[in-house]
């Protein structure tokens, strides 16, 4: 059974799918592993280091040969696969709603093709989220860089001279991204407030040592939301949000956004005119940029300013850490495939009836399998 890693082709993409410590647990379940020379050179993960773990190191055809399993972390382009058989399985991050003519490509290939952004929000699965694992450390990034950009300190500074008024940063958008958002400014002692469309989150924010920001006079989701997700909300919701948002922004430093809904572009949260309300040398970090933006203005790749406030909007934030992201996103990886590792056929095998199966396979036997894109 050989397990092929891909060196990504992506412009910008700096993670590698399989780190040597991957690599060794991988071979020590009996598989036989292939890393395309370079993979995990910007990911921090020398060549030698993966021959060390028990890696052979080639080119891309000589990786794919033969491969049952070939690991990325983005989708690969179809016309790059030239030589992965029929019948074998993609395992990668498959953007499959942004990327959905690839999805048919993989299809038309015969390749069996597993989009590990679809995992289900189960307990089991927790540890084979790379939605999680990512948007982690993005979350902990998008301060990080909005730190970098503001003119100003984080916490309050009591000097000889005078003292330095702590940053007021506000998150909008409470998931996974927006949770180590508030953590990490708090550690760096902002005065911190958050926002979300879900309820469950209020006490979440509250745990962190944040204030709540969120709108009462209109429902919002109940709880945490199917599967933890956030649907478009109702024009009622939406004129209520803006009310909010217009009289809380104005007096903000810091603006962190990551709301998303799945499968939708990325719910718009902060308008022109609402910027224009903002104090000069204000910073946004818009984590959502990729999807269409959380903030009007916000160009994805692109540092941009408006209204004497900087917009920040870098691609790929994962990448930005990439030696962690990848530990992580490649461990994500392991946990998937060895916990369904039988230990006979010294190969995964996967139950049709199982939900992980059934959440992440895309593509099998020449068709496009998966619910969520036939629907
Ligand atoms: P996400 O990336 O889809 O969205 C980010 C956040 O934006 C969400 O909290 C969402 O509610 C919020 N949002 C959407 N529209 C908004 C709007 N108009 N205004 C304000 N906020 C808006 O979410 P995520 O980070 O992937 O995860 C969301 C939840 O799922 C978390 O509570 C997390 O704990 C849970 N989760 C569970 C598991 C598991 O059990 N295996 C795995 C991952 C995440």
């Amino acid at each position: 059974m050989k397990i092929a890693v891909l060196k990504e082709q992506t412009a910008g993409e700096r993670r590698v799918a399989a780190t040597p410590e991957t690599i060794k647990k991988f071979a020590a379940l009996g598989a036989e592993l292939a890393v395309e020379t370079g993979a995990g050179e910007t990911a921090s993960c020398a060549d030698a280091a993966y021959a060390e773990a028990g890696a052979t190191l080639g080119s891309r055809a000589e990786v794919l040969a033969g491969a049952d399993i070939v690991l990325g972390v983005q989708g690969p382009s179809p016309d790059s696969l030239t030589g992965m058989g029929k019948g074998a399985w993609l395992v990668a991050g498959l953007n499959p709603f942004g990327e959905r003519e690839r999805i048919d490509q993989y299809a038309a290939l015969g390749i069996e093709a597993l989009a590990m952004e679809f995992m289900p929000r189960i307990t089991r699965a927790q540890s084979m989220d790379i939605l999680s694992s990512q948007s982690n450390l993005s979350g902990y990034k998008a301060v990080l860089d909005a730190a970098a950009e503001y003119g100003r300190a984080f916490p309050m500074m009591m000097t000889a001279a005078g003292t330095v008024s702590a940053a007021r940063v506000f998150v909008m958008g409470v998931g996974v991204a927006g949770l180590q958002a508030i953590a990490t400014a708090r550690r760096l002692g902002a005065q911190v407030s958050a926002t979300d469309v879900r309820a469950a989150t209020k006490e979440q924010i509250q745990s962190l040592g944040a204030k709540p920001i969120f709108v009462e006079e209109v429902k919002g989701i109940e709880g945490e939301g199917t599967g933890g997700y956030a649907t478009e909300m109702s024009e009622e919701y939406k004129k209520a949000q803006a009310e909010l948002v217009s009289s809380h922004i104005a007096k903000q430093d810091i603006v962190i956004t990551t709301a998303l809904i799945p499968g939708r572009p990325a719910p718009r949260l902060i308008s022109d005119a609402q910027l224009a309300t903002m104090k000069p040398g204000s910073v946004i970090v818009d984590l959502a940029v990729e999807q269409g933006g959380n903030v009007e203005g916000a160009v994805a790749g692109e540092v941009v300013e408006k209204h004497g406030v900087k917009i920040v909007g870098h691609r790929n934030v994962p990448s930005r850490l990439a030696a962690d992201t990848s530990a992580l996103f490649a461990r994500n990886l392991y946990n998937f495939l060895s916990a369904f590792w039988d230990a006979e056929a010294k190969r995964p095998v996967f139950p049709d009836d199982d939900e992980i199966v059934q959440g992440v396979r895309v593509t099998k036997d020449g068709k496009v399998v998966n619910e969520r894109l036939l629907g």
